[in-house]
């Protein structure tokens, strides 16, 4: 059987585990250092806590449940990391340079159940939540990537963004974002944490609901239902009304600002007439909304979708500007390599299947 991983447990779950097995409450702030702090590999190398409490630790956890199948690395600072699961399932983590810091892109789930039909992650259907330890874990791979370089860099933000949809794997979500929140871990702050949800309706009053300065963005794509439906399927059982009561209440509840994603695809969703309905849409939520206009990355299996032309993208931008609507136009990271989330996990998944073709 395998051992799950060490770092999907919160401080306060290890604490209390620690504590069950009788074992003093300061041994969990001692081992969470050699993880966070530290950063090191093994339970062997935790010196100060004892022997005893090392080997139970050693046979309940894992410290590496991830493996690297491959690092591809950008000239803009990119790195792409595919990672194989212990199951052999594969899953990719991003991480970008800005000029405010490092950020990290992370899978939440293998493959995706929401299906929208521009999606490279969405072609492949779930075949398993990620356990908190395997969220968690993308984050420590990174920073130890970074580590090695010895520059003294720190993974300082977080997008949930790559592979899944985030809250149709709620808890484990929740407790990967109480781990890398912990300042007394990797403390990396809410405020630089972002979680992207294609819409999951009755999730987003409970996320509201949680005391968390974590921003959320809503990947809306479109401003009519009929139009969102043919984009997304999930609108057709959760549409636009009462998705945007639910941003009401979490706007309300939470004073934070919410991201609206949008994607623009060549004459689907790109005119200015849909800008205008976009703008008439969000007109009550301006002060505590941002657009973020993304240029569709082209995926091979979705050849019904182009990006859309440079012009249309600024005349969509100048129409929600006109509107008074905060936005703007995410810039590509990484083009050179593998391009959006999901492509490089499915082109790896592709040349497996035709070796295996091959092979027969
Ligand atoms: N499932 C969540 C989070 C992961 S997808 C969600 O859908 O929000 C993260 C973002 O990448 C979403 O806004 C999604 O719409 C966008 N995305 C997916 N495929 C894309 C593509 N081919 N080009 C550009 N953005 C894409
Ligand atoms: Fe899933 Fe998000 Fe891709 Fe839609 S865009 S299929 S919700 S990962």
């Amino acid at each position: 059987m395998t051992k799950p991983s060490i770092y999907g447990l919160t401080f306060e779950q290890l604490t209390d585990w620690l504590v069950d097995k009788g074992h003093k409450k300061f041994r969990a702030q001692q081992v969470w250092d050699w993880l966070y702090k530290k950063r090191v590999k093994s339970f062997s190398e935790m010196v100060n806590v004892n022997k005893e409490c090392r080997s139970l630790l050693d046979e309940h956890f894992a410290i590496q449940t991830l493996e690297i199948h491959s690092k591809q690395e950008s000239r803009d600072g990119t790195m792409k990391f595919l990672f194989k699961l212990q199951d052999g399932n594969l899953i990719e983590t991003v991480l970008m340079k800005f000029s405010y810091g490092l950020s990290v892109c992370v899978t939440t789930q293998v493959g995706c159940n929401i299906g929208c039909s521009f999606c490279a992650s969405g072609l492949l259907s779930k075949s398993r939540d990620l356990t908190s330890g395997e969220i968690v874990e993308q984050i420590m791979n990174v920073q130890h990537a970074l580590d090695d370089r010895a520059n003294e860099e720190r993974v300082s933000h977080i997008v949930v963004m790559g592979i899944g949809e985030p809250f149709d794997n709620f808890d484990n979500l929740m407790d990967f974002l109480h781990v890398v929140n912990d300042d007394k871990g990797l403390a990396i702050g809410a405020r630089h944490i972002t979680v992207s949800t294609s819409g999951i309706i009755k999730k987003i009053y409970e996320f509201a609901d949680q005391k968390l300065q974590v921003n959320l963005a809503l990947s809306l794509h479109a401003p009519n239902d009929e139009l969102r439906t043919k984009i997304m399927k999930i609108n057709k059982g959760q549409p636009i009304k009462p998705l945007m009561e639910a941003v009401d209440y979490y706007l309300e509840k939470t004073n934070r600002r919410i991201t609206f994603e949008y994607i623009l695809l060549k004459g689907i969703n790109d005119t200015p007439e849909i800008a205008q309905q976009l703008a008439d849409l969000i007109r009550d939520k301006k002060r505590l909304s941002y657009v973020n206009l993304i240029p569709y990355n082209p995926v091979d299996e979705h050849i019904q979708y182009e990006q859309s032309e440079k012009n249309a993208i600024l005349r969509f931008y100048d129409t929600l500007k006109k509107n008074g609507v905060q936005c703007g136009i995410r810039h590509e990271q990484g083009s050179d390599i593998d391009a959006a989330c999901g492509q490089l996990r499915s082109k790896q998944i592709k040349k497996d299947k035709e070796k295996a073709k091959t092979k027969a």
